[in-house]
Formats: structure tokens, sequence, C-alpha cells
């Protein structure tokens, strides 16, 4: 096992995990698009360690592009609104979208995401998530066409998920001492 970072209480899914997890996800992927005109976009800025580990994992060819919102501040609790800071480069019409996401929680982020570029008329348009917080009970807005893996209701951080924008960095998903936060 990896050493694990201080602040860090537990490891939720190991760097090897992870690996074989996005290569799944790739292998479905690129079956899925082999004939399709795919764009992935990659929220920014949770989703970039993913983004660079899934594009990868993919074995057709595919355009990429980054979109910027924000739904929560620096703190571990969502402010429900969402705005975008920086749109996307290029156009996307009649084009397969799949947006690559970090973490679904309550799909409010990508719910506003998904009406927004579908009004841009892609040929269609699904998402990616690396974690779902599917929890018994709390239905997210939205239903993601591939997860990696389901995530308890903890806060995590790791592969590129911050708490006040740090531990982006950590090639794991663990869940931080309770003593980090005050
Ligand atoms: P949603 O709109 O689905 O509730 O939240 C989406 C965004 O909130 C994610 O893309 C992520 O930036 C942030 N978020 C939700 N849960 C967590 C978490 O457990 N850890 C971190 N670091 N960010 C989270
Ligand atoms: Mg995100
Ligand atoms: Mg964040």
């Amino acid at each position: 096992m990896e050493a694990m970072h201080p602040d860090v209480d537990h490891i939720l899914f190991t760097e090897e995990e992870i690996t074989a997890m996005v290569k799944r996800v790739g292998a479905q992927i690129s079956e899925d698009y082999k004939d399709k005109d795919l764009v992935l976009i990659a929220v920014l800025r949770g989703a970039v360690v993913f983004m660079g580990d899934l594009m990868r994992a993919i074995d057709c060819p595919l355009a990429i592009d980054f979109m910027a919102v924000s739904s929560y501040g620096d703190g571990a609790k969502s402010s429900g609104i969402v705005r975008i800071v920086k749109d996307l480069d290029i156009d996307i019409k009649g084009r397969d979208v799949l947006i690559v996401e970090d973490i679904l929680d309550s799909g409010i982020t990508l719910k506003y995401l998904i009406k927004n570029l579908s009004s841009r008329q892609p040929a269609s348009i699904e998402v990616a998530t690396f974690l779902w917080k599917d929890i018994e009970g709390k239905q997210a807005a939205i239903n993601p066409k591939y997860v990696c893996t389901h995530c308890p209701d903890d806060f995590v951080v790791g592969y590129g998920l911050d708490y006040a924008q740090r531990y982006r960095n950590l090639p794991y998903v663990g869940v931080l001492k309770p003593e980090v936060y005050s």
C-alpha cells in the first residue's frame, strides 16, 4: 500500500484499483463510440486527473475540451449555485459529447451542464463520472452512463478532488481526518 498523507484518515480506492476501474470504463467507451464522433468534455478542475487517464484508456479517435463551472466554494458543502467560469473552445453541434466528471453527488452541476450543452445540438450527450455518491434514498438529478465506482457519502479527496484546492495530486482517493476541517 502507498504511503498515506498525514491528513488522510483512510484510503477508499488505491492507485491500483483506480487504474483497473478506468481501464474498464475506457474499454466500454471505446466499444460504444468506435463509429461516432467523440468529444470528451472535462469539468475543471476536479476531473483533469480522470480525464488524463480516461482518454489514454480509450482506443478510438476523439477530441477533448474543457469547461469550468462553479457549484461548490472552497468548503465541503454545496452552494447549489452553478455558473460557467470557462466555456468550450470547440463547436459540438452534431458531435457525440461525453462529459467527464470527477464525482456525482446531488447532480445539480451536471444537470445544469447537460441542459446548457444540449442547446448546442450535439448528436448525443452522455456522462462518465469517476465516482458516484449513489446513496439510498438520495436521488441524483441525472443518471450517468459510465461510472468507475460508487462512493460512500463522505467528503473525499485525491485523484483530482480537492479540499480548499489541496490534495488533488494524491494518487489515491481518501477521506480526510475530521480535524482537518476545523
Ligand atoms: P453535485 O452538483 O453533484 O452535488 O456536486 C458536484 C461537484 O461537487 C463535484 O464535481 C465536486 O467538485 C464537488 N464534490 C461533491 N462531493 C465531493 C467530495 O466528496 N469531495 C470533493 N473534493 N468534492 C466534492
Ligand atoms: Mg467536478
Ligand atoms: Mg472542489
